[in-house]
């Protein structure tokens, strides 16, 4: 039986979750690069550009993003607290020493903020877009 869409009248009609899914498959191909004398394997997912159409609302990154800025803002800052303290020798003088305490507490604040925010985010706003994404229809014709 073929479901009409209401919208435009087509009868290619199908529901997003399963174009999407339709749509994906895995691969894993082997090949053996020139010069390199191992075979490598390449893994992934495959989309076709209606799957990738209809891919569901990602949920926000948390605390691994939060993680991921803390330990880039720490290498940023342990990279300037070795150049300003290599030009300045041992006397590092207390205003730098001030920024960098400034520094440290912005990137702990920032954070916090973006995995509280991502929380928040897929507990409120990422489960109502899945329900809308489940009830989407996609037409191919
Ligand atoms: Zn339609």
């Amino acid at each position: 039986m073929p479901i009409t869409c209401p919208a435009c009248g087509s009868d290619r009609t199908q529901s997003c979750p399963a174009a999407h899914s339709a749509g994906v498959s895995s691969f894993a191909s082997r090949s053996t690069p020139m010069g390199l004398g191992t075979t490598v394997t390449t893994e992934g997912l495959a989309m076709t550009g209606l799957a990738t159409q209809c891919a569901p609302p990602e949920p926000a990154l948390t605390f691994r993003a939060g993680c991921g800025i803390l330990v880039i803002g720490w290498a940023v800052l342990f990279l300037v607290m070795l150049v300003t303290g290599g030009l300045a020798g041992k006397q590092q003088s207390d205003a730098v020493g001030w920024l960098e305490m400034l520094c440290l507490i912005a990137s702990v604040a920032f954070a916090v903020w973006l995995t509280c925010r991502g929380i928040r985010y897929n507990a409120n706003v990422l489960p109502g877009l899945l329900k809308t994404w489940q009830r989407t229809w996609i037409c191919t014709a």
